[in-house]
C-alpha cells in the first residue's frame, strides 16, 4: 500500500508521538497516558518494517498500540496531522518543549517560567536568566540560574542534528551527484559524519577537480537544494530541502589530502596538528604542510595530496577517522600507541536479538540463516519478557516452549550455536521479570529498563544496580534509554552502575541500533575505564536490524575499543565463561 503515507518514516512519526507525550506532560496530564505514548513512539522507532504503510490491523498486531494510537498514527499518515497534536500545539507554545529540554529545568518548571515570566522559547528564557529574574522565582535561586544558562547552550547545539544514518541515506546521492559532474576525479564527504558521530549538524563534502565550476554547478542545482547561500571558487553553500547545511570545497590534486584532513576535524585534532607542524618550522592549512621561508610565509609545499603523506611528514602515524577528537590521539601518533581499533570482521556473534516470539517481525530460523550468511559462530535469541505485554513477551511457560522449539530446531540443523537467552525486563523495584529458576536455565541473560524512566536519579541508579546485583544477569542493554534526537537519557548515574557492572561481572551493553547507539562512545570510555566488558549487540527485531552492526562498530572505534575489550569478539569458549562468570 502507497500514499501520503510513504512519506512518513519510522522516526518521524515516533517523533510526533514523543512530542504529543511531551506537551501533555507540560499539561500535566496523566502519567500512564503520557507513558503509553512514549512507550509507543519507542517501539515504531525501533520497528523495522514501514509503520505508515501498515493498516489499523497491522497497527494494533503490534500490541503496545491500542486503537487510539493506531488512530493517532493512521490521521498522521492519512491527513497530514494528529488532531490532539494539532490542539495541544495551539494551547502551549511549541518552544516550551526546548526549554523543558534544559538541564535544571523539566516540565514542571518550564510551565512555572511560561506562566511566570512568559517564558516561550530558549531565547525568553536566555533573556530572563541573564536579567537575573529565574533565579528570583519560587524554587529557583542563584544555582539553578548558572545551570540554566549552560544548558541552554546545550540544547542549542543539538537542536537540528541528524543521525548518521539519516544523513548517510540524505549524503549518499547527493556525493553521485557530484561524482557525476564534469571534471571531477574524487568525491568525499568529510566533517562530523565521516568521523562517525552519532549525529552531525553540517554536511562537508570534498572534491577533486582542476575545474572547479561544474561541480559547484552540480551542487547548485542539485534537485534536493533549497537556497544556495554562497558561490564561489573555492567553495559552495547550500541548504537542503530539511534544513541542513552542505559545504562543498573543490581543490586540486596536490591539496585534495590536506582539504579532506582540515574539512574532517575535529578542530581540536586539527589545532593540535597545526602547533605540532608550528613546532617543525611549517605551517599546516588546507591546502597543505608547508616549509616557512625566512619571512615566516609559506614556501615549499611538503606534503597535501593524501592524508597520510600529511601525517607521516608530521613524524606521525595515521590517525583513523574516528579517532580525530583531541582526546589524545596526536600524542599516541607520535609515540606510536594508538589502538588496534575493532573491526566489523572481529565480531563473532550478536548476542541480543529479537524473533516472532516476542515482537521481532522475523522468525528464529529466518535469523538463524542471516546471522549464519554474516559468517556468525554463535548468536542468542533474547526476546522480550512478559512485562512488555505490547511485544507478546514471554513468560516462563512460554520461554518453556520456546526452549523446545529450538530444541527442535537444532535437532534438524547444524550450524551458528544458538544461545537461550531473554531481554528480561528490570521491574520498577529493580526485580527481574522471570523466575529465578527460569533465569538459571538461560544460557544468557540481558536486563533492561522500557518502563518507569521519569523515576529520579538516585532511585534510577538504586533500581539498575539492583538488578545487576542478581547473580544470572549477563549483559546491561541500552543503559541511558536515549532515543536519538527523540527522547533523552533517563536520569541516571552511569558511573555507579558501571562500578557495579565490573564487579558483578556483567557487560555493559553498545546498542548498535542507530537511533540508540546507547551508550555513546563518550560513556563506553567510562566504562572501559571503570573495568567493565563490553558487547556490541544491534538489538535486531528483523534481518535488516543486524546490518546496522556497523555502526555500533563505528563508535566503538571512537570509543578506542580494541577486540579485547568486546565479548561478541571473543571464541565461544571464552565468551560461556564469561556468561558463566567464572
Ligand atoms: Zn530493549
Ligand atoms: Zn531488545
Amino acid at each position: 500500500m502507497t500514499g501520503p503515507g510513504a512519506s512518513y518514516t519510522n522516526v518521524e512519526i515516533a517523533d510526533r508521538l514523543e512530542r504529543l507525550a511531551d506537551l501533555l506532560e507540560l499539561q500535566e496530564a496523566n502519567p500512564f497516558r503520557v507513558r503509553a505514548y512514549r512507550s509507543a513512539a519507542e517501539v515504531i522507532a525501533a520497528h523495522d518494517v514501514s509503520v505508515a504503510e501498515l493498516d489499523d490491523e497491522g497497527l494494533t498486531a503490534m500490541k503496545g498500540i491500542g486503537k487510539d494510537l493506531a488512530r493517532a498514527v493512521r490521521d498522521l499518515v492519512e491527513a497530514g496531522e494528529i488532531p490532539q497534536l494539532t490542539a495541544l500545539e495551539r494551547e502551549v507554545p511549541i518552544g516550551l518543549l526546548d526549554v523543558k529540554r534544559v538541564p535544571g529545568v523539566g516540565p514542571k518548571r518550564a510551565i512555572t517560567l511560561w506562566k511566570s515570566l512568559g517564558v516561550t522559547g530558549l531565547d525568553d528564557l536566555e533573556r530572563e536568566a541573564r536579567a537575573g529574574r529565574v533565579a528570583a522565582l519560587a524554587g529557583f535561586g542563584e544555582k539553578t540560574q548558572t545551570k540554566v544558562l549552560r544548558g541552554v547552550e546545550q540544547v542549542r547545539a543539538h537542536r537540528g542534528r541528524l543521525r548518521s544514518v539519516d544523513a548517510e541515506v540524505l549524503v549518499a546521492p547527493l556525493v553521485a551527484h557530484l561524482a557525476d559532474a564534469a571534471g571531477v576525479e574524487r568525491v568525499e564527504v568529510a566533517g562530523s559524519l565521516r568521523r562517525g558521530r552519532e549525529t552531525i549538524g553540517d554536511v562537508d563534502v570534498v572534491a577533486q577537480s582542476d575545474d572547479p565550476e561544474p561541480v559547484m554547478a552540480a551542487l547548485r542545482t542539485y534537485r534536493g537544494v533549497r537556497d544556495v547561500v554562497g558561490s564561489g571558487r573555492a567553495k559552495t553553500s547550500v541548504t537542503l530541502e530539511g534544513g541542513q547545511q552542505v559545504d562543498l570545497r573543490v581543490v586540486d590534486r596536490a591539496a585534495y589530502g590536506a582539504a579532506l584532513l582540515y574539512f574532517t576535524g575535529s578542530k581540536s585534532h586539527n589545532v593540535e596538528l597545526r602547533s605540532r607542524a608550528a613546532a617543525r618550522g611549517m605551517r599546516l592549512s588546507e591546502y597543505g604542510l608547508f616549509d616557512l621561508d625566512d619571512d615566516g610565509e609559506p614556501g615549499v609545499r611538503r606534503a597535501g595530496a593524501s592524508e597520510e603523506e600529511i601525517y607521516r611528514a608530521l613524524e606521525l602515524d595515521f590517525v583513523p577517522v574516528e579517532l580525530r577528537e583531541g582526546r589524545g590521539e596526536v600524542a599516541a601518533a607520535a609515540d606510536g600507541t594508538l589502538p588496534r581499533l575493532l573491526q566489523l570482521e572481529d565480531l563473532r556473534g550478536d548476542l541480543h536479538l529479537h524473533t516472532t516470539w516476542s515482537d521481532g517481525a522475523d522468525d528464529v530460523a529466518t535469523m538463524v540463516a542471516a546471522c549464519e550468511a554474516r559468517g556468525y559462530a554463535y548468536m542468542a535469541i533474547t526476546d522480550h519478557s512478559q512485562a512488555l505485554r505490547m511485544t507478546g513477551g514471554l513468560d516462563a511457560e512460554k520461554l518453556a516452549r520456546q526452549w523446545g522449539a529450538l530444541d527442535d530446531f537444532e535437532r534438524e540443523h547444524d550450524g551458528v550455536t544458538i544461545l537461550r537467552g531473554l531481554e528480561v525486563d528490570i521491574r520498577k523495584d529493580g526485580t527481574l521479570d522471570l523466575d529465578d529458576d527460569s533465569l538459571e536455565r538461560l544460557d544468557i541473560v540481558v536486563a533492561s529498563i522500557h518502563s518507569h524512566l521519569e523515576l529520579g536519579r538516585d532511585a534510577q541508579t538504586q533500581r539498575v544496580i539492583r538488578a545487576l546485583e542478581h547473580p544470572q544477569v549477563n549483559v546491561l542493554a541500552h543503559p541511558t534509554g536515549r532515543i536519538l534526537g527523540v527522547r533523552d537519557p533517563y536520569a541516571i548515574d552511569l558511573d555507579a552502575v558501571f562500578a557495579a557492572a565490573a564487579s558483578r561481572g556483567v557487560a555493559i551493553e553498545l546498542n548498535a541500533a542507530p537511533q540508540r547507539l546507547d551508550v555513546g562512545d563518550v560513556d563506553l570510555m567510562r566504562a572501559v575505564t571503570a573495568g567493565c566488558t563490553i558487547v556490541v549487540d544491534t538489538d535486531a527485531h528483523s534481518v535488516r536490524g543486524l546490518e546496522h552492526m556497523r555502526f555500533g562498530v563505528t563508535t566503538a572505534r571512537r570509543a578506542w575499543l580494541g577486540p579485547e575489550h568486546v565479548l561478541n569478539a571473543w571464541p565461544l569458549a571464552r565468551v560461556r565463561a564469561f556468561l558463566a562468570k567464572r
